[in-house]
């Protein structure tokens, strides 16, 4: 089972809660989809607990990029902007140099599907709309793509045959099956900023072998996140959304 993870977002509270639901399996690969940092107050903590797994397949966000790149032109919002400069000021030299490493999306994962923060070619484009996705399906060749970066959990599949786009809200705790012919592109959601009005931190497994895909929430401590944003001084609108999901 691989377990595909985007959109931590520096959240150790929701993070911990995956980690310890992992234990209790036999994970084959860890995925990161990008944004590992960025808005959340402890950046440190959760690189390291992500690099403990030594994970083999992560792309970079858009969020992991402004935070470690000096003199990135930063087309955020006040509050985003302010945690990203706040994040760089204190991540360690060597959770700078990973992120700084971290290899842009289109990524295969041994050849049994393709990663990507945004949009397959581009880290900060926001797939949200079918057109976005059906742009999308041109720019990568194999029948599924696990994206991030809108926070928001679901599939969109493509019916080749049938010529057909349909975008599919995914039941938390049920297996989707993959149908052969079509083409996919998933969102696991946010582990670590929900943005789907439910504040259960969101993820999802993949079954490889029988091509079943299932999206996770689970209850967190995100009064626990929030507190630990205030604490560090980052803007308070950081700390209310997490409450909310939004
Ligand atoms: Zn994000």
């Amino acid at each position: 089972m691989d377990l595909i993870l985007s959109d931590i977002h520096a959240n150790l509270h929701a993070l911990r809660v995956v980690l310890r639901y992992a234990k209790r399996r036999a994970i084959a690969r860890y995925i990161f989809l990008g944004d590992l940092v960025g808005y959340g107050a402890q950046p440190n903590q959760v690189l390291d607990r992500i690099q403990e797994l030594k994970p083999r397949f992560m792309v970079r966000g858009n969020h992991d990029r402004a935070c470690a790149i000096e003199n990135e032109d930063l087309s955020f919002s006040p509050p985003a902007r302010t945690a990203a400069l706040w994040t760089r000021e204190r991540l360690t030299r060597e959770h700078l140099r990973l992120l700084r490493e971290l290899p842009t999306g289109l990524l295969s994962v041994d050849g049994d599907y393709e990663i990507s923060h945004g949009s397959p070619i581009d880290e900060d484009a926001y797939l949200l709309t079918p057109r976005e996705a059906l742009r999308a399906f041109d720019t990568f060749s194999s029948d599924l793509c696990f994206f991030g970066h809108t926070h928001l959990p679901g599939a969109f599949e493509l019916d080749q045959a049938r010529g057909t786009l349909r975008w599919i809200n995914l039941q938390a705790g049920e297996w989707f099956y993959l149908q052969p012919g079509c083409r996919y592109l998933i969102n696991p959601g946010s582990v670590g900023q929900p943005r789907d009005r439910d504040p259960r931190l969101s993820f999802a497994s993949y079954d490889v072998a029988r091509r079943r895909v299932k999206l996770h929430r689970m209850p967190y401590d995100c009064n626990g996140a929030a507190k630990a944003i205030r604490a560090a001084g980052l803007h308070s609108h950081l700390a209310d959304r997490l409450s909310h999901g939004i």
